[in-house]
């Protein structure tokens, strides 16, 4: 099997291009792997109001030929999804009651979610937000101004995160200007920026986006989403390192999700990786339960074997804290295994 070649076009398209030019149709994913025959073919549909969704960069990284690809099946949209299964609920975290106003999430002490895109570059099946109203979260600059406020208001936040939709569908300048208006209000000390866009997307970090965020007086954090050692290719890293070097902190969360990284060695390796390229592996949450996405749950035997394996063949800091999160809990909760 082979990966699908990236060009050297695709290298030089700058973000906005590449982002334009994503597939958007199962059958054309399927097609570039050269899967358009393949029982895959009869399994797509999924929800139309999350459609596929898949930058070129991130195909490139796919096997052709290979229908278990576990990056391909993070993103394929399957007719699975549409399957109504008790338990999976469209919001599965309880985002809605702690959503106190437009782009504005406030669940836990400390710290505050602001929703600064209404989008991604890339739909994950298995997303908790996937039924996320963002349309009640476009965020204009009236409502911008009032998120903001709001933060001021606050003096126990001391820490912005800001996420999504992804917060890196912004252009450099948009970022730059919002990061300067939070580091304007006096008690937010940290700056959090959750984001898939450069796992699927390398490009997105530009040598901009990195000297503001090392420049900023808050203390920078990108979390990375990567579920699989396969997703960290060769421009991520060259990307990420000029970040590490200048000082923003870089850590990853994963989900486990059945077919794509449930195999101890894969999750061990998804850490080594992920140091290597100057990323601490943070969260292994375990699946939400969003309606749509329960062909990915494990069971919670299956989830304390993994993490026991990972326990006892990885060093401490390589072992990502095993979670969950459960509508209202002030915390992530710690699964113990
Ligand atoms: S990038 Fe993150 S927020 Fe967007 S669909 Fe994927 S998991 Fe969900």
């Amino acid at each position: 099997m082979q990966a699908v070649p990236l060009t050297r076009i695709d290298e030089e398209k700058n973000w906005q291009t590449i982002l334009a030019e994503a597939v958007r149709d199962g059958h054309e994913l399927l097609r570039l792997l050269q899967l358009e025959h393949s029982e895959l073919a009869g399994q797509l549909g999924g929800d139309g109001d999350f459609p596929v969704l898949v930058p070129r960069p991130f195909v490139a990284l796919m096997q052709q030929g290979d229908v278990r690809d576990p990056l391909l099946r993070q993103v394929l949209g399957q007719q699975e999804e549409n399957r109504q299964v008790p338990g999976y609920v469209t919001d599965p975290l309880g985002e809605q009651p702690a959503n106190v106003r437009p782009g504005v999430v406030h669940k836990y002490h400390g710290r505050v979610l602001l929703i600064a895109a209404g989008g991604c570059a890339v739909n994950c099946r298995y997303c908790f937000r996937r039924h996320f109203p963002y349309a009640d979260n476009r965020v204009g600059r009236k409502q911008w101004q009032e998120a903001l406020e709001y933060v001021a208001a606050d003096a126990s936040i001391s820490e912005v995160i800001l996420s999504g939709g992804d917060p890196l569908l912004l252009d450099d300048a948009a970022l730059a200007r919002l990061c300067g208006q939070i580091a304007d209000i006096g008690h937010v000390r940290r700056l959090r920026i959750h984001t898939r866009v450069p796992v699927v997307i390398p490009q997105r970090l530009t040598p901009a986006l990195t000297g503001m965020l090392a420049d900023s007086c808050l203390q920078a954090t990108v979390v990375l989403h990567v579920n699989h050692p396969a997703e960290i290719g060769h421009e991520l890293v060259r990307r990420l390192e000029p970040m590490r070097r200048q000082g923003v902190t870089l850590l990853n969360q994963s989900v486990l999700l059945q077919g794509v990284n449930d195999d101890p060695e894969v999750l061990c390796q998804l850490s080594e990786a992920l140091f290597a390229a100057g990323v601490l592996p943070y969260y292994l949450h375990r699946l939400d339960r969003v309606q749509g996405a329960h062909h990915f749950a494990l069971p919670d035997e299956r989830v304390g074997e993994l993490y026991r394996y990972m326990k006892e063949h990885l060093p401490g800091y390589l072992l990502p804290r095993l979670v969950c999160e459960e509508a209202g809990q002030p915390h992530k909760t710690l699964l113990m295994v």
